[in-house]
């Protein structure tokens, strides 16, 4: 068996005496989809701030079989890994084109910075219609499409996702997930985190469930999609938070 393209292994993030993730493990093969889906608060927004450095936590991260996680997040980020926080982050008083061009920072001067604009262009049209607008301005919608295009002017192998259907409207989510879909097709790796479980499990390939800061279950999307415990816990009618508004 190849080695995975990325790999989490025995996390664990306190804050102070709050232990947020405790013990988790998860690999990623390359090309795939994973999710790690869960309620609010089991702990999935910690366990991706720290595989990006953003937090300090206990644990091995691995990225094409290489120990990352004694890197800083720029380096982290030079090595391929991205994220895309709930919050979005965006420059709120900068245009959508200026809000992209950074995030093809580390590739200033270098040939991998052309044709990155054109190519996150011709992924989100919406965001080409809109190149010179504040991204302060934008829909929820958009500001979603505009973090993930930032995202990918770095050319990550590894996009994390943490919530992308957050407050958005179900014809936006679908299109969120249609285009996480592609993104897929293109190479990236993908790291969802979902409390929308059921459109998470639709496009993912493997699956992880957190409760509590531990991953207490694990397969392939499919099978866990007919899960009795996961379709009582997080499919059951009236859990589908990431579909409401
Ligand atoms: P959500 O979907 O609401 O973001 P989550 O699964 O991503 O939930 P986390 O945000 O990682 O969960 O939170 C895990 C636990 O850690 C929760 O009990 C939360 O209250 C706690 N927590 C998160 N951030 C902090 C912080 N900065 N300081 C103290 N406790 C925190």
């Amino acid at each position: 068996m190849t080695a995975p393209l990325f790999e989490i292994s025995h996390a664990s993030v306190a804050y102070g005496k709050i232990e947020a993730v405790r013990d988790v493990s998860l690999v990623m093969p390359k090309g795939s989809i994973v999710t790690v889906i869960g309620a609010n608060g089991a702990g999935k927004t910690t366990l991706l701030s720290s595989a990006m450095g953003l937090l300090s936590g206990a644990g091995d991260v691995r990225l094409d079989g290489e120990r990352i996680d004694d890197l800083p997040v720029e380096r982290r980020v030079a090595r391929g890994l991205s994220l895309v926080p709930e919050r979005r982050d965006l420059f709120n008083t900068m245009s959508v084109e200026d809000n992209l061009v950074l995030g093809a920072f580390r590739w200033r001067g270098k040939p991998e910075a052309k044709g990155g604009l054109d190519e996150v262009f011709s992924r989100f049209p919406r965001l080409k219609e809109r190149r010179a607008q504040i991204a302060g301005t934008l829909s929820g919608g958009e500001r979603q499409m505009l973090a993930m295009g930032r995202a990918l002017m770095g050319r990550p192998r590894v996009l994390m996702l943490d919530e992308p259907s957050l407050g958005l409207a179900p014809r936006i989510v679908k299109d969120i997930f249609r285009i996480i879909v592609d993104l897929r097709e293109t190479g990236v790796s993908i790291l969802l985190v979902e409390q929308n479980a059921r459109a998470a499990l639709q496009v993912a390939d493997h699956a992880y469930v957190m409760e509590l800061g531990r991953v207490t279950l694990e397969g392939k999307a499919a099978d866990l999609a007919k899960d009795d415990r996961v379709i009582e816990s997080y499919l059951g009618l009236g859990r589908s938070e990431g579909e409401a508004s």
